[in-house]
């Protein structure tokens, strides 16, 4: 029996996780999500500290194997200080679509003590929505508080998403494959 050939169109499906945490720092806006959220601290970084965005991108850079957040937009690199951290995720979707992919969907759970996110998760869905061209019945967001775990001054964010290989991407392999 004749080996399996390897399929040049790779895999149809691919799963990316994230994970990222920050801590709480006085004096600069907090952000989750791409939402400004009104709370006395906000989040440390170079960047603007969201937390969230930075574990997606993360989950989406992981799953078409690309190097990482840090690897990509370097913490020491000053064009990044206090950087937009949709910009990051813009980035991820580049590579995303050049590999052929389009997310199923996504997963999510933040674990912080304060604010609560509940009130604001819808208002985070639609904009995750709007940031990644997928429906807000694709994203969960869930968020937890930090029981026993004694980080109470940090913002922690896990992320997992589910690729799909993209149906022109499935086309243009099919059309390139029939004229060889
Ligand atoms: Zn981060």
């Amino acid at each position: 029996m004749p080996l399996k050939p390897k399929s040049p169109v790779g895999p149809n499906f691919r799963i990316g996780y994230g994970w990222d945490s920050h801590e709480f720092k006085a004096g600069v806006p907090l952000k989750i999500g791409g939402i400004a959220l009104d709370h006395p601290k906000g989040l440390g970084g170079h960047s603007d500290g969201d937390v969230l965005l930075h574990a997606i991108t993360d989950a989406l850079l992981g799953a078409v194997a690309a190097p990482d957040i840090g690897t990509l937009f370097s913490p020491s690199d000053p064009r990044w200080k206090g950087a937009d951290s949709a910009l990051f995720l813009e980035e991820a979707l580049r590579r995303l679509q050049d590999a052929g992919y389009e997310i199923a969907n996504l997963d999510s759970t933040l674990i912080l003590s304060q604010p609560k996110i509940g009130p604001h998760a819808g208002r985070i869905r639609q904009h995750l929505s709007k940031l990644l061209n997928i429906a807000p019945e694709q994203i969960g967001i869930k968020a937890k508080t930090p029981e026993g775990m004694g980080t109470d001054n940090a913002a922690i964010a896990h992320a997992a998403v589910l690729l799909e290989r993209s149906q022109s991407s499935r086309r243009s392999r099919v059309s390139t494959k029939k004229t060889r």
